[in-house]
């Protein structure tokens, strides 16, 4: 089998999703080739080959850098056939998984999203993926010959190894209505460290009572090196940006850490936080639901125990 993986980047930097989606294709194949598009470095390219990428496909026409979904379907399938590819490998990320389907469709492929583990050769071609937001999982029989799989962040564990992916520049031949649509603004989410990418977060809900209390939780977040979340009243009372919005209707994280402040719990805002591999609750009332989903829990009042956790935190840095 050889693979390509489509890899995105942020500001000249690899994601580390996309980084994650070229170890799990170097775990199914010593063939990996890797397309990325816009203004990205070389060295940076190169680096791909320490997650086990040979080659990069490099496309760094401008009028990809608006990320059109679908000239980036054209595109990567045509990748896929100048490398040979039978497997087409992404990060399941809000530009990965539409593109992953217009790829699919063209190339005839057995698609499947939200993969959550590596696959099973022993019996045909089979992937576990995770289904109703995050609460089960569904193993999927692929026969089709090419398949096209979207990772889930953490689906496989990131080792830096030593090798360089050599870097090939590539035209892909765009087709008629490729650029039908134009992006004519876009409004980027502020704060140091992105919320969909973040390693730890730190989430806020009602129980911080008002936006005038989001000190607390900056500060912890700024001492971790995090991004700020909410629940969804927050967002929807306008105390903190919409695109903090944690949960079924918002942004689905899946950090190492997850810490949420005066948040019940409810199912919806669960279906966003489930993938995170530790959970740390503070809350109030020690029958919160979220405790249950909880790896650690503080039965406490916020505005008493966030400022001590924060300035113990500082005293071990
Ligand atoms: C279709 C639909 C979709 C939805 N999608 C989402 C979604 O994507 N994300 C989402 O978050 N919600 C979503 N919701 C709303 C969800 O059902 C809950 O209403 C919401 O998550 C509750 O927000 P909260 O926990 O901040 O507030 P509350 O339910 O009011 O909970 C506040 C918590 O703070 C605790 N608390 C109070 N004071 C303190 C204190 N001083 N110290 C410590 N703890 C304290 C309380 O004990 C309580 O547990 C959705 C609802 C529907 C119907």
């Amino acid at each position: 089998m050889s693979v390509l993986v489509f890899v995105e980047s942020a500001e000249g930097k690899i994601k580390k999703t996309s980084l994650e989606a070229v170890a799990y294709g170097a775990k199914m194949s010593d063939e990996v080739v890797v397309v990325a598009f816009g203004n990205v470095a070389s060295d940076e390219l190169e680096s791909t080959g320490k997650y086990g990428a040979n080659k990069v496909l490099h496309i760094s026409d401008d009028s990809y850098n608006d990320g059109v979904i679908q000239a980036y379907a054209t595109a990567i399938a045509q990748a896929m056939d100048q490398s040979g590819a039978d497997a087409l490998v992404m990060a399941n990320s809000s530009l990965g998984t539409p593109v992953a389907a217009r790829v699919a469709i063209k190339k005839g492929a057995g698609l499947v999203t939200n993969v959550s583990d590596l696959p099973d050769t022993s019996n045909g071609f089979e992937v576990k993926k995770s289904i109703y937001t995050g609460k089960a999982f569904a193993t999927v029989k692929v026969d089709k010959a090419i398949k096209v799989l979207a990772i889930k962040k953490n689906a496989v564990e990131l080792v830096e190894g030593s090798g360089s992916a050599a870097v090939e520049a590539f035209s892909p031949n765009a087709q008629d209505g490729d650029f039908a649509t134009k992006i004519t603004a876009t409004k980027k989410a502020e704060g140091d460290v992105l919320l969909p990418e973040a390693e730890i977060v730190v989430s806020g809900g009602r129980g911080l009572k008002g936006p005038e209390n989001w000190g607390m939780i900056e500060d912890l977040a700024k001492t971790l090196g995090a991004a700020t979340g909410c629940s969804k009243p927050v967002s929807d009372m306008d105390w903190r940006p919409h695109h903090e919005h944690v949960g079924q209707t918002g942004v689905k994280v899946a950090p190492n850490l997850y810490i949420a402040v005066g948040i019940s719990g409810a199912i919806q805002h669960l279906a966003g936080v489930n993938s995170s591999k530790n959970i740390v609750v503070i809350n109030k009332d020690p029958e919160a639901p979220f405790f249950k989903a909880a790896d650690y829990g503080i039965v406490g009042d916020a505005f008493e125990v966030l400022p001590k956790l924060t300035e113990a935190i500082k005293a071990l840095k």
